[in-house]
């Protein structure tokens, strides 16, 4: 029996712009550059899997959601390519991140450690993405001297890939960019100084797309 229409509204989204849209996107960074297609909370209603395949069949190297599950869903429907959770990751849920092969991204010693210890558990690496607060004021590292000597402890437990480092823009769609300057500055000041320090990352990430 067919479901009766309650709503009426939807959304009928066409994959050919969104692949319009990737290829711009592509055209702009250049191929030097790479690109992370963001499908946090079902490609915010677009429908994560078919976004997914259509950002990386049109030039994205990599993607992002917001939680675990999300990431699952993706690995599920047979996505190997980087997946990076965004938001906060339990150090509880370290054996389905690993097992999953999905990219966590960390702002405390104590998940850390908890990733890295199912990772030695495991016989298996964990990569890592350290979340840095330029003036999002959400989530991650607030860049200071303490902040460079806990990063730097957390690249050395075992099994730990540093594979990357980001920063969000609170503002980047206001025409006026000075205050996302300001946090560009204060990122990328940060990742100078744990490349002193002698930590660095595969990826470097903070662009969006507004
Ligand atoms: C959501 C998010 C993005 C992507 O934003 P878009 O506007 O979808 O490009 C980038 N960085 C972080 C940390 C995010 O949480």
């Amino acid at each position: 029996m067919e479901e009766p229409i309650l709503r009426r509204t939807w959304a009928e989204i066409h994959l050919d712009r969104i692949r319009y849209n990737q290829e711009n996107i592509r055209a702009i960074v250049g191929p030097e550059c790479k690109v992370m297609g963001i499908v946090k909370a079902d490609a915010y209603g677009h429908g994560a899997v078919m976004l997914a395949k259509t950002f990386l069949t049109n030039g994205a190297n990599r993607l992002a959601v917001s939680s675990l599950d999300e990431g699952v869903e993706l690995r599920q429907a047979k996505i190997d390519a980087p997946i990076l959770i965004l938001g906060h990751t339990a150090g509880e849920r370290a054996k389905e991140l690993i097992e999953n092969d999905i990219d966590a991204a960390v702002f405390t010693y104590t998940d850390s450690k908890a990733f890295s210890d199912m990772a030695v558990m495991l016989e298996r690496k964990v990569r890592l993405h350290i979340a840095v607060d330029t003036g999002m004021c959400r989530i991650g590292y607030v860049p200071c001297p303490d902040a460079v000597a806990a990063v730097k402890r957390i690249s050395e437990l075992p099994n730990v890939v540093m594979e990357g480092i980001f920063t969000h823009f609170s503002e980047a769609d206001i025409m006026d960019k000075t205050w996302a300057h300001e946090q560009y500055g204060r990122f990328s000041d940060f990742i100078e100084k744990l490349t002193a320090a002698g930590v660095t990352f595969n990826v470097c990430h903070c662009c969006n797309s507004a």
